[in-house]
C-alpha cells in the first residue's frame, strides 16, 4: 500500500473526532513532560469517536498509538510516527442490576476507558460507591489503569517495612474491582472479556493477548461496594489527608521513613514531572523493592542531563526541566546495569518506551 500523506490521514480523522493536529509535541501530553512530535495527534472525546478513529487508522493501515493520560510512558525525543489517539472518553453509568451475591451490598458501574482514575472515585462517591479510593493518587485513565493493572500499597495496612513479599500482600489492584472489560479487537469487533479472560497479573492485563489481538479497551464494568454517601466521603478525605502528608514530608532513607500518625503509612512518592515507578518490583534474594536495590547502588540523586534519580525514592526518575528522553533512558540503563552487577537482579521496566528510538 502506498504511504499516505499525513495531511490525508489527518483530514480523514477530522471527519470522526473533534481535535486533530499535526506535529504535536508529546511533551505536552505526558506526565514526564518529555517527548518529541506525534505526526498526527487526535483527541477522541467519546467511545464512539475512539472506535471510529481506531477503525480509520486500521482501514488506511496507518500505525496508531493509543494514549491515555501519558502517565506511564517515555516518548522518544524523535516522537511518534503515524497517529496518536488521546482517549478522553469520559462517561459512566450505574448498572441497575445489583451485583450483590454475598453479604456485601455492591453495584456494577460501567465506565469509559478514557475516564481519569482520580476523578472516577470522587464522582462515584456521590452515589455511595466505594472500594478503590487508592485510584485517587494514580494519574492515569481507567483504560491505561486496566492495561497496567494499577496497584497501590494499602495505606491502612501498610504500617511497617517487612520486605517486598510482605508489602506485596497488602497491595490493592484495580483488577480486584473489574467484572469485565469491553474491547475493540484488531478486526474491529466489540467484545466483552470477563475478568478471568483478561489474565491480570502484577504487571498488567495479559500483554501477549493484548498485542496478538491488538485490543483497545473501550469500557470497564466495575463491581463496587455500597455505603452511605457520608461514609464514602469520609474515606476519601482520609486518603486525601494521607496523600497530602505523604508528599509534604521529606525523607531520606528507604527503610527508616517517617510514619504518618493518622494512617500508619510511610511517605514514599516524590512530586514533580515523573512517570511514577520506572521499574517493576522483582522477586530477589534480598527481598527488597526495586527502589531499595537502586538506592543500595548509590544512585539516589544521580543526574544525566536534566534527569535525576529521585533523592527521595530511587525508583522514580524526575525531569528537572527540559530533560531529554535519552537522558531518562540513560539513567534507566545505568540503574539496570548497576543493580545487575551488584545483585544479579534483572530489572524490568514498568515505564513503556514509546515512539521512534
Ligand atoms: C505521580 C505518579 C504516580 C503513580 N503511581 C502509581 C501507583 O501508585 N500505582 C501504579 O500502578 N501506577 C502508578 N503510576 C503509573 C501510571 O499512572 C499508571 O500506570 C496508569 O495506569 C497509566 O495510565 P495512562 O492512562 O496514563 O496510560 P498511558 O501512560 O497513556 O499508556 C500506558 C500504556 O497503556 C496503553 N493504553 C492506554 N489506554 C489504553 C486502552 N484504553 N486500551 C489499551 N491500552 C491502553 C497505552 O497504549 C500504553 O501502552 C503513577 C504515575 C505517576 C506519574
Amino acid at each position: 500500500m502506498p504511504e499516505l500523506p499525513l495531511q490525508t490521514i489527518a483530514n480523514e480523522l477530522a471527519k470522526a473526532v473533534a481535535v486533530v493536529a499535526t506535529n504535536e509535541p508529546m511533551a505536552r501530553h505526558t506526565t514526564f513532560r518529555i517527548g518529541g512530535p506525534a505526526d498526527v495527534f487526535a483527541i477522541a472525546k467519546t467511545t464512539d469517536e475512539l472506535i471510529h478513529a481506531v477503525n480509520i487508522c486500521r482501514e488506511f493501515q496507518v500505525p496508531f498509538f493509543l494514549l491515555g493520560a501519558g502517565s506511564n510512558i517515555l516518548v522518544s525525543d524523535r516522537g511518534i510516527r503515524g497517529v496518536t489517539i488521546r482517549n478522553k472518553s469520559s462517561e459512566f453509568s450505574l448498572d441497575d442490576e445489583s451485583a450483590g451475591d454475598e453479604a456485601v451490598d455492591s453495584r456494577f458501574v460501567l465506565v469509559d476507558s478514557g475516564y481519569p482514575m482520580p476523578k472516577f472515585v470522587v464522582d462515584v462517591s456521590q452515589y455511595g460507591l466505594t472500594g478503590c479510593e487508592f485510584l485517587q493518587s494514580i494519574p492515569g485513565t481507567m483504560g491505561g489503569g486496566a492495561r497496567q493493572n494499577v496497584r497501590f500499597r494499602n495505606a491502612r495496612q501498610f504500617d511497617q517495612y517487612d520486605g517486598l513479599r510482605e508489602t506485596r500482600k497488602t497491595d490493592c489492584y484495580l483488577s480486584e474491582f473489574v467484572a469485565d472489560v469491553e474491547v475493540l479487537t484488531g478486526r474491529g469487533e466489540r467484545k466483552t472479556l470477563l475478568n478471568s479472560e483478561c489474565g491480570f497479573t502484577y504487571t498488567g492485563i495479559d500483554a501477549g493477548r493484548l498485542e496478538k489481538d491488538s485490543l483497545v479497551i473501550t469500557r470497564l464494568r466495575l463491581k463496587m461496594q455500597r455505603d452511605s454517601v457520608g461514609a464514602v466521603r469520609e474515606r476519601l478525605q482520609q486518603y486525601r489527608t494521607w496523600r497530602a502528608r505523604r508528599t509534604a514530608i521529606l525523607f531520606n532513607a528507604e527503610i527508616a521513613q517517617p510514619q504518618d500518625a493518622f494512617t500508619g503509612a510511610h511517605a514514599r512518592q516524590p512530586t514533580g514531572a515523573t512517570a511514577g515507578c520506572v521499574f517493576f518490583n522483582v522477586p530477589n534474594d534480598h527481598n527488597h523493592p526495586t527502589g531499595r536495590l537502586i538506592d543500595l547502588c548509590g544512585l539516589k540523586g544521580r543526574r544525566i542531563g536534566n534527569a535525576e534519580i529521585s533523592p527521595a525514592h530511587a525508583n522514580y526518575i524526575l525531569n528537572l526541566g527540559g530533560a531529554k528522553a535519552s537522558d531518562v533512558r540513560a539513567l534507566m540503563e545505568l540503574a539496570k546495569d548497576k543493580v545487575f552487577s551488584r545483585f544479579g537482579v534483572e530489572l524490568v521496566a514498568e515505564v513503556q518506551l514509546v515512539g521512534q528510538w
